[in-house]
């Protein structure tokens, strides 16, 4: 294959693999065509008033302040006297649309979100909104017009401030919520001179929304435990007493209108929401007024958690739900048909209802979720050739009707509590019935890409195979053979594509499973390739080949695990300090082996600290810095004392340069974090001199010497004044132990090449980048490049999690970038620290470079190793993908399996800019061509 071609199909391969996981993982669960199920009984209420306090958490709401009083004191008294209370657990990801969605759609929002986008709905769903005769509903522009969209018709009505005059709130934040119960107020004040609006709100099946942004906006400003985040509480409580009493009046105090108080999400102590810790899944519920239950005391009464003593509740009965149940609540209360999609089980201990009004809300609510299970699986059934089709067992067409049928009987028997849980138990089989029929593609597909994945991994091994090693000799391609075979694929493609269309998959599919036929057709081409390797393999003895095949493996699940758990990447980096021991190269060069396990050693420790940016350190940016010097200072002294005809005074200059300016950022980060410690801010002075470095080390650099030594020494000290002023702490001393590495690394290389008796002794002293590049032979592949580009791999790999995790964002601290700038802009904040990122892979790049040229090794066959345990590393993280969890989970899973996808693209380009900074020399006439790559 040309490379143009097989870059493209190689492009074309990953592009696929890469799309599939959002077909795979992150499809819709929702169904459309069910009918909506309503109880034919009257409801106890008229209208629903729903308050939603963002934000707010349990604990915070429920607990006692200092003084023993309760922080809202009508909500508590509420919850003493007249209403029923619990805690609602929210689900992951804990963010106010998923939240809400939950409260009022009654499902949990699904992660197809997260492929499509935050802006819009990604998918249309029912709402208690939607089936109510009108809502009316105040608060953020964030939350209300997606319930209003999503609503059929004209009957869902939305005030909000505007996005922009949010800052309105900027100084305190309970002004977003006093705007509402504002609002609220003058709304039913001019209803009195609007006789269709008095008439609509006289309705029956009416709600009212108030969305409450203030409490979450104070958390995230000030946290959980501020007095404003506690104030707002307040203010909450008493815009609600005002509310309600205001309602009640207008209504006459008739008795027909129900309450809710609940939030859709918590926070954490730190102020922030998304994860899955309890203070952020835990989430008040109050509900008091028409059809509510009054509280109940209890004697006792057991929680996992302790919070009932804590909060002085322990003699009223709690009453914990799920979120989405509160959305068949609000359903029932008010007669109206339950959402649609709502996968909620009525919480029936909230209803002060007959015991045959309870029974048959919970028999429609078993129909309802039983009618999603059917219309899904007669979806699944439809796009299914029958005789593949595997129901879900427990519940078939008859197990359904017998379900039905005796709670119908039960209900006719006036045996109520036998209908209840017998309708609990079909609803929970439908649920498990449900995730089922929409997981039931996955497996196949999932396949159909792992068969892809080896496909393609096995064809660039065997190119590697065929055009950079001469384990095998070219073997004269059979034509008929050939023909045969293309035949072959071609009818076993077409048998795919039929079973397909007839069972009329979406396109994608066919994407995904045509794809392992011309790959695998690829590989079996090469036939005789494979048969030639066999007959190799098979001549070695058998436990060299196992134990080969052994430590590849090993060596891919370490990287694979360096992903999770930095400290893998300890255990491969000790592993490699005793190479030298295990391949006996520590006979020939005690020394150097010596040197290359301290140096292992040392760079080991740096992925079992703690994740950069937690605790600042200055005084070891300083000692980084010095050590730098010192370092420098001891190179320079060698070097005047060695004797290099090619080298002349003029050079030195330029190290005593760079010197200059190690020396000056060392300076410039002490003092200005000095200085920002005691406030003066960042100093003028301080902020010119960063940026000169940042622009000034390139060019020194580039004006170095080509000779190895030298100029991977100034690639050092050029990048470390940088990075200097980039560190707060530890990390600082990461490029130089991890330089130290790569330094040592070439040297050993050499011995290494020595030992397999593949060059004569070299003179690394003198080698020379650019002449480097007159080399075009290069030599054929032996298997200790397999361990080479694996070291490479790994090194780079030790760059991106030696400090920190650079797949989460989290990991990132701006007061890394205060030596040049301390205001905040995002963009210039993003390149600096993707500057800082970056710098140690440009480190393990040029030194690779130098091990490369030195070893005589092509960058291409290089890459086409480094392409094949990445494949296998991203096929690891294709099944490790997630699509439950936080945000931050799920995102992490994808950025993971990008990352691994495009290593080998990263590296071409790292490589590119390795050979950049090694070979060209600026003002000077001596520059040569490029190598071929
Ligand atoms: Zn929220
Ligand atoms: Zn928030």
């Amino acid at each position: 294959m040309d490379i143009p071609v097989f870059i493209l199909a190689g492009l074309l391969v990953h592009c696929v693999f890469l799309v599939s996981i959002f077909d795979i993982y992150f499809s819709s669960p929702l169904v459309h065509g069910m009918t909506p199920q309503q109880t034919l009984l009257p409801p106890p209420a008229k209208r629903l008033v729903l308050f939603v306090a963002d934000g707010l958490r349990a604990d915070s709401l429920y607990e006692l302040d200092g003084n023993g009083a309760p922080r809202a004191p009508y909500l508590r008294g509420i919850l003493e006297n007249n209403g029923s209370w619990g805690v609602s657990h929210t689900r992951v990801p804990t963010e106010s649309r998923p939240g809400h969605v939950a409260l009022i759609a009654g499902f949990y929002e699904d992660v197809s979100a997260v492929a499509k986008g935050w802006k819009e709905n990604p998918v249309e769903f029912d709402s208690v909104f939607n089936e109510s005769k009108y809502t009316w509903s105040w608060g953020s522009p964030d939350i209300l017009p997606m319930f209003a969209k999503g609503a059929t018709g004209d009957h869902v009505y939305t005030f909000c401030y505007a996005a922009e005059s949010e800052d309105f709130g900027a100084e305190d934040a309970a002004k977003l919520d006093i705007w509402v119960f504002d609002h609220v107020k003058s709304f039913f004040n001019s209803s009195r001179s609007n006789q269709t609006l008095f008439s609509a709100l006289n309705e029956e099946k009416v709600v009212l929304f108030l969305h409450l942004l203030g409490i979450d906006t104070n958390g995230h400003a000030h946290r959980p435990n501020s007095r404003e985040y506690q104030e707002n509480i307040k203010q909450v409580d008493e815009g609600v007493k005002e509310i309600a009493s205001l309602i009640d009046n207008f209504y006459g105090n008739d008795g027909k209108t129900a309450f809710i108080l609940t939030s859709d999400h918590g926070m954490t102590d730190w102020g922030s929401h998304g994860a899955g810790h309890p203070t952020e899944t835990l989430t008040p519920l109050i509900v008091w007024g028409a059809g509510v239950n009054y509280p109940q005391k209890v004697t006792s009464q057991f929680f996992e958690d302790n919070f009932l003593k804590e909060w002085k509740l322990e003699n009223l009965k709690r009453l914990d739900v799920n979120q989405a149940d509160i959305a068949p609540l609000m359903a029932s209360l008010i007669g109206v048909p339950f959402p649609l999609n709502s996968v909620g089980t009525l919480p029936l201990e909230y209803l002060n209802s007959s015991a045959l009004f309870k029974a048959e809300s919970m028999f429609t609510n078993a129909v309802q979720i039983l009618e999603q299970f059917k219309v899904k699986m007669s979806q699944k059934k439809e796009t299914t050739l029958s005789f593949l089709f595997t129901p879900f067992k427990p519940l078939s067409a008859s197990e359904q009707i017998n379900f039905l049928k005796k709670i119908r009987l039960y209900i006719q028997q006036q045996k109520y509590d036998e209908a209840v849980s017998l309708c609990k138990t079909l609803i929970n089989l439908a649920l498990e019935g449900l995730s089922y029929y929409h997981t039931y593609d996955r497996l196949f597909l999932g396949l159909s890409i792992a068969m892809g994945f080896v496909g393609w991994t096995t064809y660039v091994i065997l190119v590697i195979i065929k055009a950079h090693t001469n384990l095998t000799k070219t073997v004269p391609t059979n034509k008929k053979k050939s023909t045969v075979l293309f035949y072959g694929f071609a009818a076993a493609g077409m048998i795919i594509a039929f079973f397909l269309l007839i069972q009329a998959c979406p396109w994608t599919y066919y994407v995904y499973c045509l794809l392992p036929v011309p790959v695998w057709y690829a590989v079996v081409k090469e036939i005789p390739v494979i048969q030639d390797l066999a007959r190799n393999v098979l001549s070695l003895p058998i436990g060299q080949s196992i134990g080969f095949l052994l430590v590849c493996t090993l060596g891919v699940e370490i990287l694979v695990f360096s992903f999770f758990y930095r400290s893998a990447l300890t255990v491969g980096l000790l592993v490699f300090a005793a190479w030298p021991v295990i391949t006996q190269l520590w006979i020939q060069a005690k020394t150097k082996a010596m040197i290359w396990t301290l140096l292992c050693v040392l760079l080991a420790i740096f992925p079992l600290m703690p994740v950069v940016g937690r605790e600042p350190n200055i005084p070891l940016v300083i000692a980084a810095g010095l050590l730098t010097l010192l370092i420098s200072f001891f190179s320079l002294a060698s070097l005047c004392k060695s004797e290099n005809k090619y080298r002349d005074n003029e050079d030195l200059k330029v190290y005593f340069y760079q010197m200059l300016s190690v020396a000056l950022s060392t300076y410039v980060v002490s003092s200005t974090h000095n200085s920002l410690k005691s406030k003066q801010g960042l100093p003028v002075m301080n902020q010119i001199i960063s940026w000169m470095t940042l622009v000034s080390s390139p060019m020194l650099l580039l004006l170095s010497p080509t000779f190895l030594f030298e100029r991977l020494f100034s690639i050092l000290l050029s990048l470390m004044s940088t990075y200097l002023l980039l560190s707060t702490g530890y990390e600082a001393l990461f490029p130089l132990a991890l330089f130290g590495l790569m330094f040592m690394w070439i040297n050993m290389e050499q011995e290494a090449l020595q030992h397999y008796g593949l060059s004569l002794k070299p003179k690394l002293a003198v080698f020379n980048f650019t002449c480097a590049m007159d080399i075009t032979q290069f030599r054929q592949l032996h298997l200790d490049d397999v361990r080479r580009s694996f070291f490479f791999v790994f090194f780079i790999v030790t760059a991106f999690f030696g400090t920190g995790n650079i797949a989460s964002i989290n990991s990132f601290d701006p007061a890394s970038v205060y030596c040049f700038l301390t205001v905040f802009s995002p963009f210039m904040m993003g390149g600096l620290l993707l500057l800082k990122v970056a710098i140690p892979f440009v480190l393990v790049s040029c030194a690779f470079e130098a091990v490369q040229v030195t070893t005589q090794l092509s960058s291409k066959s290089l890459f086409l190793i480094v392409l094949v345990i990445s494949d296998i590393m991203a096929l690891h993280f294709f099944f490790l993908v997630k699509d439950y969890g936080s945000w931050l989970d799920i995102g992490t899973s994808i950025s993971h399996y990008v990352l691994v996808m495009s290593l080998t693209i990263f590296m071409m380009v790292m490589n590119g800019l390795a050979q950049l900074l090694t070979t060209q020399r600026l003002g000077l006439s001596r520059r040569t061509k490029h190598h071929s790559t």
